[in-house]
Formats: structure tokens, sequence, C-alpha cells
């Protein structure tokens, strides 16, 4: 049985939510992989329609480890305020190794990522296409279609369509496929459609062919970058085993796990910081003069024209944590599906 199929059979596609109420204290040391955590109960997105402010997030990776690198530490905040944070990927991450066998590595990655999203009180889906291997047929768009009705997110983000890994590409190209047809009924009819595409965010990138990322939201990561490192420390066969080895210094690699924490930790400043510098004038835009020129690690999304737009209402509802005056540095408004002449 496909170990994904619980999130694409409609029968069971109610019953997929994280109760925010039971999720650990922001801050708390969840090192042992959340099982110190208070328990969690499961709920169901029809139980939430009484709590309107609570925001469904659904992002979607390639790889078990994509969205928490890309988004883990905004994902954070979405957490510590109670919404719903959903991470997935869409492939099995069977080829993320060296020298373990790739049955053996689907399930440490399932485990490891599970590991990862409980750090924070969010859940983790893996999916069980083969690393390596995903593509754009029409039944993985069906399935991304499925997947997305049945979580009726307000919110999610996904990879561009262009970058170097083939998975990332087809990733977000079975997003950007599936988003209008979200809404037509008579395609995948055993899944409620939606009656609004929600808003798409793409992953920050360095690629620039065909064009270059644009940060149209960016977020201050400073103080929940202890969570995320947190968080990509559960994903020990990546970033102590693969990924070096990969990169051709497995032997940088400290032995002791608090030594590997700090390592992982100094590293992936290292990765983050340019950004905010690159990004400095949507950061001050965002956070204000003062406030702007201090920040160091940022988060930053571009927002997919085949989305809803995310006008300045949308941007206050599904980022509650930036500052209420903040601009929005480039919203952009959904195209027109043929091209009419503008209205009046
Ligand atoms: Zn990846």
């Amino acid at each position: 049985m496909r170990s994904g199929a619980c999130l694409l059979d409609p029968r069971k596609s109610a019953k997929l939510a994280f109760c925010p109420e039971h999720r650990g204290a922001p801050g708390r040391d969840t090192r042992d992989g959340g099982r110190s955590r208070a328990t969690a109960r499961q709920v169901s997105y029809t139980d939430m329609a009484d709590a309107p402010l609570l925001l469904r997030i659904l992002i979607i990776g390639a790889h078990p480890d994509d969205a928490d690198i890309k988004a883990g530490g905004t994902a954070t905040r979405w957490c510590a305020g109670g919404h719903v944070v959903r991470l997935v990927s869409l492939t099995d991450g069977r080829a993320g190794h060296h020298a373990m066998p790739g049955p053996e590595l689907v399930k440490r990655r399932r485990d490891e990522a599970r590991a990862a999203a409980a750090v924070i009180g969010a859940t983790y889906d893996v999916l069980d296409h083969p690393d390596g291997e995903l593509d754009d047929r029409l039944e993985n768009r069906r399935e991304v279609i499925r997947l997305i009705r049945s979580a009726r997110p307000d919110l999610i983000i996904t990879h561009r369509s262009n970058d170097y890994h083939p998975d990332h590409r087809f990733t977000g190209l079975l997003v950007q496929d599936a988003s209008y047809l979200l809404t037509v009924p008579s395609i995948c009819p055993e899944v409620p459609h939606l009656d609004a595409c929600p808003v798409i965010l793409h992953f920050s990138d360095a690629f620039t062919r065909p064009c270059r990322f644009e940060p149209h939201v960016v977020v201050d990561i400073d103080d929940v970058f202890g969570r995320l490192v947190d968080m990509l420390h559960r994903h020990e066969s990546q970033f102590f085993e693969w990924l070096p080895y990969n990169a051709g210094h497995p032997e940088q690699v400290p032995q002791g796990d608090d030594d590997r924490r700090a390592w992982l930790a100094s590293r992936m400043r290292e990765r983050i910081q340019p950004l905010a510098d690159r990004y400095r004038d949507a950061v001050v835009q965002t956070y204000g003069e003062e406030r702007g020129a201090k920040v160091r690690l940022i988060e930053a999304f571009e927002v997919s024209e085949y989305g809803a737009p995310l006008d300045a209402a949308a941007r206050s509802r599904l980022f509650p944590f930036l500052p209420p005056d903040s601009r929005a540095t480039s919203p952009v408004a959904r195209k027109r599906w043929v091209d009419m002449p503008e209205e009046g």
C-alpha cells in the first residue's frame, strides 16, 4: 500500500489536522523528537470551521526536508500562533544517501521528517514517489489536486518551476498545473472542488533563468532560528551523512550530538545570512528602517501569479506576525485566464 495514500483517499481526507491547543510551547527543548510534548489529538477541518482565524498552511516540497529548509522558520511562527501547518514531501527521499539501501532510507527519512515537524507542532507527510523520478504525468497532477483539495489550505508554499533539481521543478509545475483545476468540479470529482484557488507562494532560490526570484514576502526568523536548527537536526541522514558526503567533506561532521547541532547551526547561518542583505530593501519595507536594518536572518517568498492575489488584506490575514503597517513589496495580481480588455 502506498504510504501516502491516506492523504489522497477522499473517504479519509477530513481527519488530517493537528490540534493547535496541544502543541508544545515555543522555545521548549524538544530534542527528544517531540516526545515530551503534550499529547496531540487529531481534529477535522470541519471542527475548525468554528475557528475562522486559524490558518491552514500547506508547504509542499519535493524531498523530506525541503519544506523545513526553505520555510521552517516561518512555519515556526505560524505554529506559535496556533495555526495549522502541514509539511509535505512528494517523493520518498530514497536517493538521498550514499550507503543506505532505498527502502531502509525511506523509512528513516519518514521518521526524521515527522520528528522535525513535531519540533514545532506541525505534521509531515512523505508520499512515495521515488526520489529523483518525479515527473508531470497526468496521474501525478490528479494526486496533487486531491491533496490540495483535501487540505483546503489558506496558503500553499512550494518550489518555483526553474530549479537545478528535476523533482523540485516538477513539484512546482504540478502545483502550478493544479491551481486552476482545483476549482473545476468535473476534474477529480471524488474530492470536493475549491471555490477559489488559495494564495500560492514560492520558496526563495538563486536561479536566474528564465527569471530571478522576487522577494514579495520576507519574514524575520532571527529569534526562531534555533527552532529551525532543531528541526533540521532531526534529519540526521541528510545533514550529518549524505549532504557532507555529496559535498566532499564528510570528515567535517563532528561526532557528538551537541557538537553536531552547533556545527549545523553555524552552516545554516552561513547559508541563510546572505538573503537578508540581498533583499534588504524588502526587509526595510516590511519592518521599517530601524528594525529592518538589524534583521540578520530571513526567509523570503515569491507570489505565484497562478494563485489568488496577495493583496493587503490577504497579506495581513496570512502573515499575522508581520508588522501591521508593513507594506507589500510587490503584490502580484492574478492574471486573467484569457487576454481580455480591462473592465471600466
Ligand atoms: Zn530537495
